[in-house]
């Protein structure tokens, strides 16, 4: 591709196609997506959607998945899960909002956000969106004033510091704690109907999944003694996906839930919201050099999407992503891939090993679709990348940025 000059976006409005037959991810379908759309694009495929969603409602039978918008809110994922009969967690206004535009059922939606202002759980009853999660008496409060229209999970706090992002530091009632707030619930005339819990995000192993079900179940016991009938436990999200780091295949990871699962009472609902599992493998990015410099011996590409765009989940998620130079293999160099911002934070990878790039050439992140596009920013007025999202060779024609 050396010294291509890149088209301008969306030359004109006929959707491009591709051959259903070719993978979208595939580099051939790639350079076709850029010459039509430009760079810097971020690609979604829909099958690998669904793939991933089957993938881990076969290995959690029995498991309502609740697909958690927050790593990918786009319109192509929801979509394809509400047509495999998904559930969805739903954390802000926004994401209320995005779901009633895409005709979700209220009733196929929880609120997960644990501190929440009275707007905010207003906006989700307006939708009719009446499951929430609260973890401390403050929160329990609030929905004094809804107790006939709403539905209340307890989060308990498991600590996870082995985990990607330990999710249970900031939000979660120590399982110590919870008992006093079933006795407070009871004292206020309100019921709890479950508990709720998430390890961490791309969990390091299922072992605290086990121990959270198990610990859960004790307390539910303890609830029904007060008068409680808790008969939902959510296990959260933090299913593990590949980065440039395998992690266990989701079949074995979820076996020793699976056990756990199996202990509790049948007529137990059991939940899960994976975020990470099912949007992870499901985008690519997209990005072309800009232009290069040969400082202190390695070579420098200038990339039109950075740390400020897509690749925002190397701060934020702390993930490294799986990248390659679309080009022919040839003698390596070192190499450093940095964003295009003019700050010097902008850096994607300063150690690796390249073909030597010309202006133009493309440069691929797999396992971009959870926590990077989400996460963008537009600093420096560089835009997020165009968003693609493909279906079998098919663009999906909703391109709103959300
Ligand atoms: C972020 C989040 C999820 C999704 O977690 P993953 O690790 O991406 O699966 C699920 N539930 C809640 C409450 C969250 O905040």
């Amino acid at each position: 591709m050396a010294e291509t000059v890149l088209s301008p976006r969306s030359v004109t409005d006929e959707p491009l196609e591709l051959d259903p037959a070719l993978d979208p991810f595939a580099h051939e379908s790639i350079k076709h997506l850029v010459t039509r759309y430009g760079s810097p694009l971020f690609v979604i495929d829909a099958e690998r959607v669904r793939r991933q969603y089957r993938r881990l409602a076969a290995a959690l039978p029995g498991v309502d998945l609740h697909y958690a918008l927050k790593p990918l809110p786009h319109s192509s994922v929801i979509n394809t899960l509400h047509a495999e009969g998904a559930y969805f967690d739903l954390a802000t206004n926004g994401e209320v909002e995005l779901v009633r535009r895409l005709k979700v059922a209220p009733e196929r939606c929880i609120h997960t956000h644990p501190i929440k202002r009275d707007g905010d759980i207003r906006t989700a009853l307006a939708y009719g969106v009446n499951r929430f999660v609260i973890d401390n008496s403050d929160e329990l409060r609030k929905f004094v004033k809804y107790r006939n229209r709403s539905s209340l999970l307890i989060r308990v706090s498991f600590r996870s510091p082995e985990a990607r992002c330990d999710l249970s530091r900031k939000f979660g009632c120590e399982p110590e704690a919870v008992p006093d707030l079933f006795r407070l619930a009871a004292d206020l005339r309100m019921k709890i109907d479950g508990l709720s819990f998430h390890v961490g995000s791309q969990a390091a192993g299922p072992a605290m999944f086990a121990e959270a079900i198990a610990r859960c179940s004790e307390l539910m016991r303890v609830a029904a003694q007060m008068g409680h009938t808790p008969g939902i436990l959510d296990i959260g999200g933090g299913f593990p996906v590949d980065y440039l780091q395998r992690c266990m295949p989701i079949e074995e990871f979820c076996a020793p839930i699976r056990a756990a699962l199996k202990e509790l009472s049948p007529a137990m609902r059991v939940i899960a919201e994976p975020g990470r599992y099912i949007a992870a493998p499901a985008a690519i990015s997209v990005t072309s050099v800009m232009g290069r410099a040969l400082r202190d011996g390695r070579w420098w590409y200038y990339l039109d999407d950075g740390l400020y765009g897509s690749y925002s989940g190397q701060v934020y998620d702390h993930a490294t992503y799986p990248v390659e130079a679309l080009v022919p293999t040839g003698e390596m160099y070192p190499s450093v891939l940095a964003g295009p911002t003019c700050d010097s934070i902008d850096v994607i990878n300063e150690h690796l090993e390249l073909p030597k790039l010309d202006l133009g050439d493309l440069i691929v992140g797999r396992a971009m679709g959870a926590y990077t596009w989400a996460s963008a920013s537009e600093f420096n007025f560089f835009p997020r990348a165009t968003v693609l999202a493909l279906d079998g060779g098919r663009l999906l024609t909703d391109r709103s940025r959300r």
